[in-house]
């Protein structure tokens, strides 16, 4: 854990109290701060204070002697209405913080040449993935490497600080909205589209919270940034006429005479103004698909950036494990290729693993957003047949119908994956793909995504166990 020492003996205030908040308000207790921590539900609170949190009930603080609340993430503070505590702060002239910002001025505080490298990346789509990979090729290249923020672990909960340390974190628009000083050595920013709305309002206030994350970057720090989305290449136009500026621009859909591009899924980069190849992205296995692709360039441009041998980041590209949920090969029987990307939440999401196969034979549903699977109209005719679960089930059908697209009401997951199984089997069609990429929320029928993908895994590692004594049993035969 990171001790909060740059807020010793000032009072603060931690709303919020799941995982990062408890670790906030260690961190700070443990560098000397006075913090009143609280949480709206009851069970929060118990389980903080299990972890040796002090409570104090801030509807009867006095926020006067308050030097700042760090509120949860997830916690508005204007939009679509804002929490009480976000009221009382505003009241008292308090400075609404979180972390990532505390996180930011232990690395101010300390002399520039004993700070570690941070690493921040954000985007509507793809920030797990790249964070994970910039990780990934960094520990590779023999760096002492912590990854966290919206990802795994909280930047507060990471190994402390030392120079070498590299710091890949990964950061929400909810984040960067209450983060003022944090200085990136390399910020990427991949894709913009619209998300989160209800939170920020519009598309204008949902790109300024994620421009925050070039704030602070002088001329030696870079900016990687994808120009295959309008709104982001706009930013690249815009940052680029403020000069002095190291920018990477990042596309797979045109080379690039900077930066990082991919073409037929070889990726590129410019070295003195000469694009050289760096490696084969179609044998990256765990980063299938043109989304990905993007991934791996900004992820290669923002490891390059910080001066590492491009031979060694290509080569540390292609051993990436990948993250699970994400268009995960989860196994094989006998054609047929099993893929976990419970991930897609949304349409949007769905579309990158429609687009990436043929011959699908589509696990779809759960909590619909709004929409529904409409926009992935284009994409029906990579799909052989469809198995609709969840709540969105009915409305689903409807579309599909009106599509013409082969499709079954399942109702529960492992019906689904049986019944896609048995089809895909039969279909005597090359490569067939049984796909859980649901394009909806999972909380109809689980806990999260994690649990939903957790049981695609485990109904299709049954499907592969039967599969493989069925063969062990006709061998001995
Ligand atoms: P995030 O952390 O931003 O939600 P993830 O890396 O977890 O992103 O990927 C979530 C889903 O978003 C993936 O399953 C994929 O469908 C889609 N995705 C990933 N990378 C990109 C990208 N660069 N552009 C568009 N969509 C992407």
């Amino acid at each position: 854990m990171i001790k909060a020492r740059t807020y010793e003996g000032q009072t603060l205030a931690v709303f919020g109290l799941g995982r990062t908040g408890i670790t906030a308000a260690l961190s700070l207790a443990r560098g000397g701060a006075t913090v009143w921590a609280w949480d709206d539900n009851e069970a929060a609170r118990a389980a903080a204070e299990k972890s040796g949190v002090t409570l104090k009930d801030l509807s009867r603080a006095n926020w006067n002697d308050c030097n700042a609340l760090v509120l949860s993430p997830g916690v508005p503070d204007k939009l679509p209405k804002p929490h009480w505590t976000a009221l009382k702060a505003k009241e008292h002239d308090v400075p609404i913080i979180c972390d990532i910002e505390i996180f930011a001025s232990e690395v101010a505080a300390k002399p520039e040449n004993e700070r570690p490298k941070i690493i921040a990346i954000t985007g509507t789509n793809g920030k797990s993935t790249t964070t994970a990979l910039i990780g990934h090729i960094l520990q590779s290249c023999g760096k002492d490497v912590q990854i966290g923020g919206n990802i795994g672990r909280g930047v507060l909960d990471l190994n402390k600080m030392h120079a070498g340390m590299h710091y890949v974190i990964e950061l929400s628009s909810y984040q960067l909205e209450r983060t003022h000083s944090l200085r990136t050595n390399a910020a990427v920013f991949l894709n913009l589209s619209p998300d989160h709305l209800e939170r920020h309002g519009d598309m204008k206030a949902y790109e300024t919270a994620k421009r925050r994350i070039f704030d602070n970057q002088t001329s030696d720090d870079a900016i990687i940034i994808g120009v295959d989305s309008e709104p982001t290449k706009r930013i690249c136009s815009e940052v680029t006429a403020q000069n002095g500026r190291r920018i990477f621009p990042v596309s797979v859909k045109k080379c690039l005479g900077r930066g990082a591009s991919v073409m037929k899924g070889k990726l590129y980069c410019n070295i003195h103004h000469k694009a050289v190849e760096i490696c084969d992205l179609s044998n990256a296995k765990a980063l299938e698909g043109i989304h990905n692709h993007q991934n791996a360039a900004a992820a290669f441009a923002a490891v390059q950036s910080l001066g590492l041998d491009p031979k060694a980041i290509g080569e540390a590209i292609l051993s990436f494990p990948g993250l699970a949920h994400r268009m995960e090969t989860i196994g094989t029987v006998g054609p047929v290729r099993f893929v976990n990307d419970s991930k897609a939440t949304n349409a949007d999401a769905a579309k990158q693993a429609l687009k990436s196969y043929d011959n699908i034979f589509w696990v779809a549903g759960g909590q619909s957003k709004s929409g529904g699977i409409e926009p992935l109209s284009d994409l029906f005719g990579h799909i052989s047949k469809a198995y609709l679960i969840g709540a969105a089930a009915p409305e689903f059908h409807k579309t599909l119908t009106k599509k013409k697209v082969d499709h079954k009401v399942s109702g529960e997951l492992e019906k689904a994956i049986l019944c896609a199984t048995r089809d895909a089997m039969a279909s005597k069609k090359p490569n067939p793909i049984v796909l859980l990429s649901p394009a909806c929320a999972s909380f109809d029928q689980f806990k999260s995504f994690e649990t939903r993908g957790d049981a695609f895994r485990t109904y299709v590692q049954r499907i592969i166990d039967l599969y493989e004594q069925e063969k062990n049993r006709m061998t001995a035969a």
